[in-house]
């Protein structure tokens, strides 16, 4: 195995693992030689930052480990992820962009939203390559074919927890979020952005209309859940990501979606108009979203 942890902080972490008992709070974040951060989140869970603050968890259950998307870096990643579980791993993308699932070649099971295989051979195979290209790291040939199509009834059982998927469209056709409800949490992805904004900008993202109606879909379905903490894919952009100054903190939780819903409505409406040339941005309460003009329909 690739030697990932300084030695005394995978010997520290281990120990920490395997006495049993532990006070899930207390339990650092532990960093990797290559700039991961490992952070518990409760109980058999973990939210992970790679080096680019690219966001990825880890649900241990009895029988399988789920692992929501892979980040994007040089290093492997399953070596990683071995250091927290000794159970089989599924994955399970929220969307096929390549800071979600570089590392989706090392995986045997794979799980996408059956929309975005759809669509990978337009153009989600292009945004990849492209941004794959822009980070300089070999390019790979993902087997999206083989993955495992994801819709709204799917359910993932890792062995007395069972997690939903939940459609939200709109980033991508296929975007989806996963629900672990044993743990209160719900991971969701690009698809209402991680604090700061939702990227509806790049080639593959769905036109306004579809991505207000999707939020309506989706809002229904979060509503009795809506207590649950969300976690998205990239976690630091809650505080801002270095960029909105200190006292910045806008976590997603429902009425972020909600306002991500109005936002869309008024945009449609031309109740709001959108700022700046290339990209529009426009922002109502907690939401703000940046878009191309030819989506505004
Ligand atoms: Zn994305």
């Amino acid at each position: 195995m690739i030697s990932i942890w300084s030695i005394s902080a995978a010997q520290t972490f281990l120990h920490f693992r395997r006495k049993g008992g532990f006070s899930i709070e207390r339990e650092p974040i532990k960093a990797t030689e290559y700039g991961d951060r490992i952070e518990p989140v409760a109980d058999g869970v973990y939210h992970i930052d790679d080096a680019h603050a690219q966001s990825f968890y880890l649900i241990e259950g009895g029988e399988r480990a789920l692992v929501i998307d892979t980040g994007m870096e040089a290093r492997a990643l399953i070596p990683l992820l071995c250091t927290l579980t000794e159970k089989p791993f599924v994955l399970a993308l929220t969307h096929a962009h390549p800071d979600h699932m570089y590392h989706a070649d090392e995986f045997e099971t794979v799980y996408l939203g059956r929309a975005d295989i759809a669509a990978w051979k337009g153009t989600l195979r292009l945004v990849t390559d492209v941004l794959v290209g822009m980070r300089k790291l070999p390019k790979k040939k993902f087997l999206v074919e083989t993955y495992v199509p994801v819709t709204g009834r799917t359910n993932i059982d890792l062995g007395g927890n069972v997690i939903e998927a939940l459609e939200a469209p709109g980033h991508t056709p296929g975007s989806m979020m996963y629900v672990d409800h044993q743990h209160r949490c719900i991971f969701t992805g690009d698809a209402v952005g991680s604090g700061m904004f939702v990227l509806m900008a790049l080639p593959g993202c769905l036109k306004l209309s579809d991505y207000r109606d999707s939020l309506a879909r989706l809002l229904k379905k979060l509503e009795p859940i809506a207590d649950y903490r969300m976690y998205g894919g990239h976690l630091n952009q809650e505080r801002g990501a270095g960029e909105r100054g200190e006292d910045y903190y806008n976590p997603v939780t429902i009425e972020v979606v909600r306002d991500l819903y109005t936002l869309c409505d008024k945009l449609l409406k031309k109740e709001l108009l959108p700022q700046g040339k290339g990209f529009l941005s426009a922002k109502y309460g907690k939401a703000e979203i940046q878009l191309r003009r030819d989506q505004l329909r």
